[in-house]
């Protein structure tokens, strides 16, 4: 096992125990989604957010534990809505509570998955034929409506404005939330050699007084992103898992790594050597 794998790893058997401390604190639990739970916060208006180490795939047709990844998404989600809160962006994170939990705002999610894509892959490549990896002429945005039972269908903006799943002035702001997004994401990534293929993002809507604001909710992790390494294309995120390409740890650890995510003091346990 690599040195990185058992930093992770690490991490995730000291919040093991962690969690018995930390579950006293959280209110009832609010929602279990596949990779995340939610419970009430602490304070009126949060939400405690447990990254859970399931991992599926398919709408959950494969399924799997892997140990530790809960807390890399934990900690890389983190730091990605730290950044785009530093340059303006509204979003759901408040702040880290511990290595599998984070305390954030509660929001109304509006009913839609939004995807941006900058090269072809998965789906995209699927429905329309384009060779994985193929750069896109600019970035595409599709909208996919949050229904598991329906396996979140692609949905135009026609359908969005006639069921009112969001308005015009919510896909306006929307598409300058998401393409604002994509060049903070894409910058940071291509900054540590990782091409951002695609990603996913959920927003939230906030209510104060007569106002209505949305933010950017849910998570940013390598389970929402396809993240390619630039030089030799290999991937760094959940296809490895739903394409069984290896260690799925491995491709987490590896995005932390170069992100500096990785807390410093998270080295491998080494025996000490005898000196003669
Ligand atoms: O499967 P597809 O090619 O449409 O996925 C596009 C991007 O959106 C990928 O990065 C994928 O990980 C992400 N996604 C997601 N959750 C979904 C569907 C897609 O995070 N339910």
């Amino acid at each position: 096992m690599r040195a990185l794998e058992y930093a992770a790893i690490g991490i995730a058997h000291r919040v093991s125990a962690a969690k018995k401390v930390t579950a006293m604190a959280r209110g009832k639990k609010i929602y279990e989604g596949k990779a995340k739970t939610l419970y009430e916060g602490t304070e009126p208006g949060t939400l405690i957010q447990y990254f859970k180490d399931d991992a599926t795939a398919f709408n959950a047709e494969k399924k799997d534990v892997i140990e530790g990844k809960g807390v890399l998404n934990n900690m890389l989600s983190e730091y990605f809505m730290v950044g785009l809160a530093s340059i303006g962006v509204p979003t759901h994170f408040i702040k880290r509570l511990n290595m599998r939990e984070q305390l954030v705002r509660t929001c109304e999610i509006v009913p839609l998955e939004i995807i941006v894509r900058n090269y072809a892959a998965g789906n995209m490549s699927k429905r329309l034929g384009i060779e994985e990896g193929t750069q896109l002429p600019r970035p595409i945005i599709e909208y996919c409506l949050k229904d598991d039972k329906l396996g979140d269908p692609l949905v135009s903006e026609e359908h969005i404005a006639a069921f009112g799943w969001a308005s015009q002035q919510d896909m306006e702001d929307i598409l300058s939330l998401t393409l604002r997004v994509n060049d903070f994401l894409s910058g940071i990534m291509y900054g540590v050699g990782i091409k951002l293929i695609d990603f996913k993002i959920e927003i939230g809507r906030v209510y104060e007084g007569d106002y209505q604001r949305l933010i950017l909710a849910d998570e940013i992790s390598p389970d929402s992103c396809r993240l390619w390494d630039i030089e030799t294309n290999q991937k760094l995120d959940k296809d490895v898992f739903r394409r069984d390409l290896g260690s799925l740890t491995d491709a987490y650890t590896e995005v932390a790594r170069r992100l500096g995510v990785l807390p410093k003091n998270q080295q491998p346990v080494t025996k000490p050597t005898l000196i003669n």
